[in-house]
């Protein structure tokens, strides 16, 4: 039996009350919140805050998002074990490390080069192999590994940039926080063909995406 990290009594909390109570319903995705050590995601000294019902910072202004919105967008992307995922906005690491236990593989964009490389070291430590961190523009997407099953943007959107629509799977979905600077909506997309269903799964708060296809820095 493999030893679960440090600190599972409080992520086994967390999930209770903050997720499982809110209706995050995903046996797996449950799972996963409760293997991921939070606070290997969250520098000092905000780090004693990791299981709280809160986004936190990571410096250079940027945010580990509240785990309620990790486990909801998760969710939202119906991850299978085969899948290929996107994630534009690496932040802390701890949105990809998630999706790793989920699925096969995870590419996930980070434009900030300091951020990119805590995301990365947290990465390491939880051992999550099958995730590839890149240094870029997001709202470009990343052609090498198209067509992606999933596709989740962490960070607020103007609309859902173009590029990451054409790189997309059939059947494949993409979550994104889409609206102003200030608030947005959790949007859903769905690819059939070249047409895109689309759901929406209310209100939220995430920093700008900055980039060619999101907002200017
Ligand atoms: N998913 C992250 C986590 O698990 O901690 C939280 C993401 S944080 C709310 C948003 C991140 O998106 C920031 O680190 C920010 O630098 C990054 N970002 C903003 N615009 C971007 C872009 N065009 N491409 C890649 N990353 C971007």
């Amino acid at each position: 039996m493999t030893v679960p990290y440090p600190r599972s009594d409080e992520r086994r909390r967390m999930v209770d009350l903050q997720i499982a109570a809110r209706g995050i319903r995903d046996s797996r995705v449950l799972a996963a919140l409760r293997e991921v050590p939070r606070h290997l995601f969250v520098p000092p000294p905000y780090d004693r805050d990791a299981y709280a019902d809160a986004p936190l910072p990571i410096g250079r202004g940027q945010t580990i998002s509240q785990p309620y919105i990790v486990a909801l967008m998760t969710e939202l992307l119906h991850p299978k074990s085969v899948d290929s995922v996107l994630e534009i906005g690496a932040g802390s690491g701890y949105q990809a490390a998630i999706l790793s236990i989920l699925v096969r593989k995870v590419v996930t964009i980070e434009r900030i080069e300091t951020v990119a490389a805590h995301a990365r070291t947290s990465l390491e430590a939880v051992h999550a192999d099958n995730v590839e961190i890149v240094l870029g523009d997001g709202t470009l997407g990343y052609s090498p590994g198209v067509p992606y099953n999933g596709i989740i943007i962490t960070a607020a959107t103007p609309e859902i940039p173009g590029p990451l629509k054409e790189q997309l799977a059939e059947g494949g979905r993409l979550v994104a926080p889409v609206g102003d600077r200030i608030l947005q909506e959790l949007v859903v997309l769905e690819r059939h063909g070249n047409r895109f269903t689309e759901e929406h799964h209310g209100g939220v708060r995430f920093v700008p995406l900055i980039g060619k296809h999101g907002w200017e820095d």
